[in-house]
């Protein structure tokens, strides 16, 4: 089992964290550290819009490369689409003797797209949850576990960094564990083409048009294989797969253990198996750097696409059924 660090050193953090990007990560790392009591300066390309609310939130703000300037930590948290260009524009040039590069994702550095020079500790802690979460669970005194990991131990002390880092935006409160970037990367990938993401949303879109062609209403169908899906997985969340197998029906218990591997059954696992060897061997990152590079033209046709089934069709009338007065939109 995984040693799992619940503390981290806050006095190692003793110089600015420069925050590079506000979005999801970018906002919660700045304002988490802090909180935390550590110097931070958040770094945003000239004219962005995040300048106004990181200002509002009392964070200081600057463009990357002043961010940079004199900076014990670098914390790299903008798109991976667009890391490679700002680290070679406007962090490297800047980057003080021995400071430390944070990416919260290995994409870039596994991948070879970032190559920080010796004597930078290079590091990661990849919260496991979106930005938004890792920020509100930390203003109610909770956090977000997080995965650390160290590509490069220049100062010899580069995990304890990324241990305080953690404590700072309250990721030692539920927890780190020990990765590398290999690891997290690769795991990364395939959680989300094989389950979170691409396995999921096939599996919805698979059953809910197996009922609409066998003459079902596409609104019934909606609700049995995409609505409740949320309730279930809460369940599972809650208390694994035996914990949501207690509250249904002993029918519906009956269902999924005799028929669930008839699903997913050994041909998908060999799929699965194939997705994990193009993501270790490099194709798939080739694939989508090649992508990213001809300015992702397949992505927007794909999207384009996916937006036109029927699924997405009936889904925002019966959403907004379901909507409570006051309820916050769902973060991503
Ligand atoms: P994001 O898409 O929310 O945005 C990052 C910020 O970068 C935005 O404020 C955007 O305006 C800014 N930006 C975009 N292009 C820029 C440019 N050329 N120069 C300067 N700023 C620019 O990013 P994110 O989802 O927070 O992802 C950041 C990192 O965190 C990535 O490595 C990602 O893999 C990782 N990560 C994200 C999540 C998540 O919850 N979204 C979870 C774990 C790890
Ligand atoms: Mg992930």
């Amino acid at each position: 089992m995984a040693t799992i660090y619940r503390e981290g050193n806050l006095d190692l953090l003793t110089g600015k964290v420069a925050v590079i990007g506000y979005g999801s990560q970018g906002h919660a790392h700045a304002l988490n550290l802090h909180d935390s009591g550590v110097e931070v300066e958040v770094g945003l390309r000239e004219g962005s819009p995040s300048r106004a609310a990181a200002e509002e939130a009392g964070l200081r703000t600057a463009s990357v490369a002043d961010a940079v300037r004199g900076a014990q930590i670098v914390s790299l948290l903008l798109p991976d689409q667009v890391q490679p260009r700002v680290y070679a524009e406007q962090v490297a040039p800047h980057l003080e003797p021995g400071a430390a590069l944070l990416f919260a994702h290995g994409f870039n550095v596994h991948y070879g797209r970032i190559a920080p020079p010796e004597g930078h500790d290079v590091i990661m802690v990849a919260p496991k949850g979106p930005g938004h979460i890792v920020r509100r669970l930390f203003e109610e005194g909770y956090g977000t576990p997080a995965i650390v990991a160290v590509a490069q131990d220049a100062s010899g002390g580069a995990f304890d960094l990324a241990l305080a880092y953690g404590a700072g935006i309250g990721a030692a409160r539920a927890g780190m564990i020990e990765t590398t970037f290999a690891e997290e990367t690769e795991t990364d990938l395939f959680g989300e083409q094989a389950v979170l993401c691409g396995g999921v949303t096939e599996l919805i879109r698979a059953g809910f048009e197996t009922l609409v062609e066998a003459g079902y209403q596409p609104e019934i169908a909606y609700y049995e294989c995409l609505h409740e899906l949320k309730l279930i997985v809460d369940l599972i969340w809650e208390g694994g797969l035996s914990g949501m197998r207690y509250s249904v029906s002993d029918t519906a218990e009956y269902g999924d253990l005799t028929r669930g591997p008839r699903v997913i059954d050994a041909h998908v696992r060999e799929t699965m198996r194939a997705l994990l060897d193009d993501i270790r061997s490099g194709a798939f990152a080739r694939e989508w750097i090649a992508e990213m590079e001809a300015g992702e033209p397949n992505l927007d046709r794909l999207r384009r696409e996916a937006s036109q089934q029927l699924l997405e069709q009936v889904g925002p009338e019966l959403r907004a059924l379901m909507r409570r007065e006051g309820a916050e939109a769902p973060t991503a």
